[in-house]
Parts: C-alpha cells; sequence; structure tokens
C-alpha cells in the first residue's frame, strides 16, 4: 500500500459515496489511479462497494489509526510513551527493532495500519487487514539480560487478557508461548524479539497483533481457526482507544515484570490458560509428537508437561502447541 492509495482510503473512510472523478479531482489523480487504489484496499481486506452513478463506498465507515487519539484516550498516561502511526511498515517489529537503535523519550511503540510482511514465529506469516487491525511493537528497555526475559510474553499474554476481560470477553484464554484464543480460534499474536546482552542490559520488541474485525479476505489467507474482537465481544471497537488500553495495561505488567519476572503474574497466566489440565500434543523441533498433560508454567515461563515419565519443562523455542480435543469454531 502507498501514500497515494491511503489518500483515497482517507477519502473513503466516511463511509459515504464519493465519485471517482470527485475523488480523482480531490487528491489530483487520474481517476484510472483512483480505481486501482480501491482495488488495493479490496486486496487489503476492505470491502468496498461501486454503484454506477454514484461511486465508491466502503461497507462501514472506518476510524483510522491516529496518534493524536491514542494520546487522548491515554491522559496522563501519554507521557510515558513516543508514539509513532505509520501509514505502512514492512513489519511493525522490523521497523521497531531498528529504531530502538536510538534514544527515543519514553517507550516507543510503533502501529501500522498496514504491514507489508507482517510475522509470526519462525519466520511464519501475521495477516492483518487494513482498519481491522491493531498491529503495533513497544519497545522496552531492561537492565537485565535477555535470560531474564525468558518469561516476557507470557506476562504480555496477562497483560491482553486483562484488557480483554476488561472489555467483557470471559471466553478468551491464553495459549503456550505467545497467542489468545477465543472459542479456539486465535485472536491475537505476541513476538517479542530482544536486544543486547546476556548480562545485560537489554531490550525487548514487543509486537502485538490483534484482530478486530476480521474481513472474508483477511480470513480465508490464515490457514488456522481465527477469531475477532468484534466478534467475541459483540459491539464495534476503536482501535485507538484499544491501543491507549493496551499500552496502560502493558506499563503495568512491564514494571512488575522488570522487578520481579513472571512470578507475580504465574497464577493469573494459568487461570486464563487454555489448555490448563487438559491433554495436549507438543510439536518438538525434530517434528517428533509428545502427548502429555498441560500443568501450567514454571517461573521463567517453560511449559510443563505431565507424561508417564513425570513433569518435563519445555522452552518456547520451536515447540509448538496443539490441543487434541476438538476445537469449536468461531462464529
Ligand atoms: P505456535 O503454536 O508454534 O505459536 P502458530 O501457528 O500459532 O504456532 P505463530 O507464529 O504464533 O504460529 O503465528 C503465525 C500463524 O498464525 C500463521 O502461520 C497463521 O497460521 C496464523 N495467523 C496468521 N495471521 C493470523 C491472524 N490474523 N489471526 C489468527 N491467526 C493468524
Amino acid at each position: 500500500m502507498k501514500a497515494w492509495q491511503f489518500k483515497v482510503l482517507r477519502r473513503l473512510a466516511d463511509g459515504e459515496f464519493h465519485s471517482g472523478e470527485a475523488l480523482a479531482r480531490a487528491l489530483g489523480m487520474s481517476r484510472a489511479s483512483i480505481w486501482l487504489a480501491v482495488r488495493e484496499l479490496g486486496a487489503a481486506g476492505l470491502e468496498v462497494y461501486k454503484v454506477r452513478g454514484r461511486g465508491y463506498r466502503l461497507a462501514q465507515p472506518l476510524s483510522l489509526l491516529d496518534r493524536e487519539a491514542v494520546l487522548r484516550q491515554l491522559g496522563d498516561d501519554a507521557a510515558h510513551f513516543s508514539i509513532e502511526v505509520l501509514d505502512s511498515a514492512n513489519s511493525t517489529n522490523t521497523h521497531a527493532m531498528q529504531r530502538a537503535q536510538q534514544d527515543v523519550p519514553g517507550a516507543l511503540v510503533i502501529a501500522a495500519e498496514w504491514q507489508e510482511a507482517g510475522r509470526g514465529r519462525m519466520g511464519r506469516t501475521w495477516h492483518a487487514g487494513i482498519g481491522g487491525a491493531l498491529t503495533f511493537s513497544l519497545v522496552w528497555r531492561f537492565t537485565q539480560g535477555m535470560g531474564f526475559l525468558s518469561g516476557l510474553s507470557l506476562a504480555v499474554g496477562v497483560a491482553l487478557m486483562r484488557v480483554l476481560r476488561a472489555l467483557g470477553i470471559a471466553e478468551a484464554g491464553l495459549k503456550w508461548p505467545n497467542d489468545v484464543v477465543w472459542r479456539g480460534g486465535k485472536l491475537a499474536g505476541i513476538l517479542i524479539e530482544m536486544q543486547g546482552d546476556m548480562l545485560g542490559p537489554s531490550t525487548a520488541v514487543i509486537g502485538i497483533g490483534v484482530n478486530v474485525r476480521l474481513s472474508d479476505t483477511v480470513r480465508g489467507r490464515i490457514d488456522q481457526a481465527a477469531a475477532d474482537l468484534e466478534t467475541a465481544c459483540n459491539q464495534p471497537l476503536d482501535r485507538n482507544q484499544l491501543l491507549a488500553l493496551l499500552l496502560r495495561e502493558l506499563r503495568q505488567v512491564l514494571e512488575v515484570f522488570a522487578r520481579e519476572g513472571l512470578a507475580p503474574f504465574r497464577d493469573e497466566w494459568q487461570r486464563y490458560h487454555a489448555h490448563q489440565d487438559k491433554i495436549v500434543t507438543l510439536i518438538l523441533p525434530d517434528a517428533r509428537q509428545e502427548r502429555g498433560w498441560a500443568r501450567g508454567v514454571a517461573e521463567d515461563g517453560a511449559l510443563l508437561i505431565e507424561t508417564e515419565t513425570g513433569i518435563r519443562r519445555y522452552h518456547s523455542g520451536e515447540i509448538s502447541l496443539r490441543p487434541i480435543t476438538p476445537v469449536m469454531r468461531n462464529g
């Protein structure tokens, strides 16, 4: 998505009809460029209606990510963050990893309306549609070394869950090590990357992708069950407000984590654990599978699995957990 395509999106965001001719005139573009931009918006997950004689219209009005709106929502807490909202980024984590080298006042937040190449763990892809997702990265500095951060993605999961509970989403849960699920579908993902020294200090780039409203186009690209917030809480959500809520909660959790690690969050994580005391399959790096009872997490974030030979600890690395009971699809 290019800057000129975003200009068209901003005009269409009100959900009203705009003729191709009026858009072309207002933006100083050709009608063919407007048509191309609309086609790209469709490919990016937006539903755009075209009606002969009236022009183009979004299926529903769209409130775009807006730095000022996030700052307003944060109120006094805004002073703790340095927020940048981009139309488009390669991936907010990649961008934030580069920016993390620079000194900025407060914790740096990079949010993007569109990611060219959103990422999951182990080179996997994170899909997000324009206007229907919240994708951002938060850069957080720790005096400790990278080893101290092993349970960080679990603490971040707790922060996400607190916000979802506050929104009234009772059925959301956590899947080790980095997902938030709702009725068996993935609602949000966490991707943490680190810079620094084993002995400290270190920097974590905490990437978060939340499905706010999944369009059919985006849903069709995801090769596993997915869920979205608006379905889960049965109401439209303002993404700027959501970002502010998440940042406020993340700050509280990260400040405690920086002092005490995962320990203060461990019980809470287990209460949210979608597979606690259920039988699961683990896919190991060499593709072997192991089965056992999920017994929660250790204080360093390791997953505890009870097998016939006793409790085993698994560190996040390249291990994937899969439920073996049938999951309920959302909808
Ligand atoms: P693991 O259990 O190992 O974390 P995972 O499949 O959850 O496995 P992640 O790296 O956490 O892998 O997330 C990337 C995966 O999530 C993609 O391969 C895809 O299957 C799925 N995915 C991508 N985009 C979305 C989305 N917007 N909503 C839900 N799921 C998505």
